[in-house]
């Protein structure tokens, strides 16, 4: 599927000095290990900055989390490189996302999916979403207010499931809505509290477990904020 490109005028006051820092930013995540092409083109070409305040959004392009209200966070671009590199692995067609968040994650998912569906639990934080998302023209996204621990019964199956928000206990219903040879991939705590970067491969009844690298997220909670 060819990438898309940013076309709304409004959008292009971005400037050299922002095109400078994401390119860096993208040699750091290479150096850090993102080894994607795609992945990292799509980085290079997407403007992070419009996920946040406009008080923080000179800081967009270094690599690290920042707020983005009620609590919540915009991923760091090393998490949000990794995690995609994982979905796209998988070659889906539909993915859904749990914890939209800023909708950052959602964009590069969208660049590189047929279909991306996203749930978030706290309206405000949903609505900015859906408004940044269209300007973008990622058409092929579809947002939802909803606890997304009970995934989204209607467009399942899925062929990958992420979770960009941490889980102590894997909700069932999620699993549930993989497809035959789906695969979720989610920061999930263990005995002592530590998260993990996790990946669940279904294969058909049978789900197998693989822990692949210590992370931090904020929590996945029940219910939703209006
Ligand atoms: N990928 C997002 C991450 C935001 S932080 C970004 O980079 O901007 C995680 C998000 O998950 C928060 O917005 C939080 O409100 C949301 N969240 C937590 N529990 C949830 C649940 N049960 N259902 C849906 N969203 C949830």
């Amino acid at each position: 599927m060819p990438l898309r490109e940013t076309k709304d005028p409004t959008l292009l006051g971005v400037g050299m000095t922002s095109q400078r820092t994401r390119d860096r930013l993208v040699g750091r995540l290479q150096a850090a290990g993102i080894a994607d092409q795609r992945v990292l083109d799509t980085l290079r070409r997407e403007p992070r900055h419009l996920f946040l305040d406009e008080a923080l959004s000179h800081r967009a392009y270094e690599d690290s989390s920042l707020p983005i209200g009620h609590g919540q966070t915009l991923s760091q671009p090393w998490m949000v490189a990794r995690m995609t590199e994982l979905v796209v692995a998988e070659g889906p067609e539909r993915v859904l996302e749990v914890g939209t968040g800023s909708g950052y994650q959602t964009l590069i998912l969208s660049r590189l999916v047929p279909r991306v569906f996203s749930l978030e639990r706290i309206a405000a934080l949903k609505a900015r979403a859906v408004e940044r998302l269209r300007r973008l023209g990622a058409h092929n996204v579809t947002l939802r207010l909803a606890d997304g621990g009970h995934g989204w019964r209607e467009a399942a199956p899925f062929d990958v499931i992420l979770l960009t928000a941490c889980a102590s206990e894997l909700p069932e219903a999620l699993l549930d809505q993989l497809g035959e040879n789906g695969v979720l991939i989610t920061p999930l705590e263990d005995e002592v509290g530590q998260q993990w970067l996790t990946r669940v491969r279904r294969q058909g009844q049978h789900y197998e477990y693989q822990r692949l690298e210590p992370v931090r997220f904020v929590p996945l909670l029940q219910g939703v904020i209006r």
